[in-house]
């Protein structure tokens, strides 16, 4: 026997002001860039939660004012969503996201209290749902974000399976017709026995997709952040240690060519001392993105620490090793860096190893290139020296 439709909708809200609970306790622990989306995601529930609420006691209130009030309110939620969902992505609030409830709430009012008619309600309200549940899709397969986050189709997922109730239940009223006296309270029709369920689909199961969202970004951000550079936003140490063993362990077994350069900046303390900690700390994102740029393919660029770089290069042994620090340095050396009105030329030094059978390790290699970089400081700086002891 079906449920009857007023307890369906009072369980629904009880699981919607669960569920919003648990956003409410894990909001102090979001990132500070992830509260007002969560905030908005939690206003929202509680709209479509006491919209429930008037839905359920409708018989004993006046009709032109609960009907309009009750569906306003959950249809000023669902907006609600939308706008978490936009400022999830980083999208400014725009006005007219309000336009949906003022019109099912003004519509609701006519069709209640001027031309009473329950089919009219139906589809206004459903066109206005439905309308909405499309503009969080969009928002959520805008390209723009480019993430790999899991989280996000199955949230679109939700919100599919909720805008095809939303038509479904819209033809299924169209089909049935409505007659003067028919609500979505009447029991025994096994529509509005589904209606609050479906309702409460986006407030519970939604809200665990978006917390879901929200863990997998903060995830991604730690490991953005333990990965590359704070201030020049390069690999660190730490990734180009992993990525060089890897790669030194890859090219020994296919027997592949490796090489890495060490770049060191020319002077870069008398930078420091002139103009100060802050002109140094530009100077170095000036040369990271050098370095960056005149990177090719899968050369990788990292941040070693202090003003010295690393690029680590693959299949090339030390002829193409030394072409490609020669490319870095004239990279570096041919745009000088611009600050307080006047221009900088910055020089770089560069040491050069390639893959020699004698490296027991990547930090053998690495060592290898650090000695090449003095003999290239030695040499007069501004220059790229190879390491004597590998093949050529
Ligand atoms: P050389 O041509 O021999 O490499 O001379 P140099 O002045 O570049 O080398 P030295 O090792 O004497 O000085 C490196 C300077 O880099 C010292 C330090 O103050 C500065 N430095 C290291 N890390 C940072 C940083 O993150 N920001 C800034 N602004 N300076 C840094
Ligand atoms: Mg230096
Ligand atoms: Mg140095």
């Amino acid at each position: 026997m079906p449920m009857d439709p007023t307890t369906a909708f009072v369980i629904a809200t009880l699981m919607m002001l669960a569920n919003g609970g648990v956003l409410g306790l894990v909001h102090r622990d979001l990132h500070a860039a992830l509260q007002p989306a969560a905030a908005s995601w939690r206003i929202a529930t509680l709209l479509i939660a006491g919209g429930c609420v008037l839905f359920s006691v409708q018989q004993h209130l006046p009709q032109p004012f609960v009907l309009p009030l009750a569906n306003g309110m959950t249809t000023l939620g669902f907006c609600g969503y939308w706008r978490a969902l936009r400022q999830f992505y980083g999208y400014p609030d725009i006005p007219w996201l309000l336009l949906p409830p003022v019109a099912v709430a003004a519509g609701l009012y006519w069709f209640t209290a001027v031309q009473a008619d329950f089919i009219a309600r139906v589809l206004l309200v459903s066109a206005a749902w439905a309308v909405i549940m499309l503009g969080c899709m969009l928002t959520l397969r805008a390209p723009a974000h480019g993430d790999t986050a899991v989280s996000r189709p199955v949230m679109a997922g939700i919100i599919l399976i909720v805008m095809a109730f939303i038509i479904l239940r819209a033809g299924y009223f169209l089909s049935v017709g409505g007659g003067p006296h028919a609500s979505v309270l009447n029991a025994g029709n096994w529509m509005n026995a589904v209606t609050p369920m479906i309702a409460a689909v986006l407030p519970v199961i939604g809200t665990t997709a978006f917390l879901l969202m929200c863990s997998e970004r903060i995830r991604r951000q730690w490991e953005r952040a333990a990965s590359t550079d704070y201030l020049t936003g390069l690999a660190n140490r730490r990734t180009l240690a992993g990525i060089g063993e890897s790669r030194f362990a890859a090219a020994r077994e296919a027997g592949d060519g490796l090489a890495v350069a060490v770049v060191d900046i020319d002077h870069f303390k008398s930078i420091n001392d002139r103009y100060g900690h802050e002109v140094g700390d530009s100077a170095l994102k000036h040369v990271a993105a050098r370095l960056q740029a005149a990177c090719r393919g899968k050369e990788l660029p990292a941040r070693q620490g202090g003003e010295e770089f690393v690029v680590l290069f693959e299949r090339v042994g030390l002829a193409q090793a030394l072409a490609a620090g020669e490319r870095l340095r004239r990279a570096v050396e041919s745009e000088p860096f611009a600050t307080e009105g006047q221009l900088l030329r910055l020089t770089v030094s560069i040491g050069v190893a390639a893959l020699d059978p004698r490296d027991g390790s990547f930090d053998d290699m690495l060592r290898r290139a650090d000695d090449a970089l003095y003999a290239a400081k030695a040499g007069g700086r501004n220059r790229v020296e190879a390491s004597g002891d590998g093949p050529d």
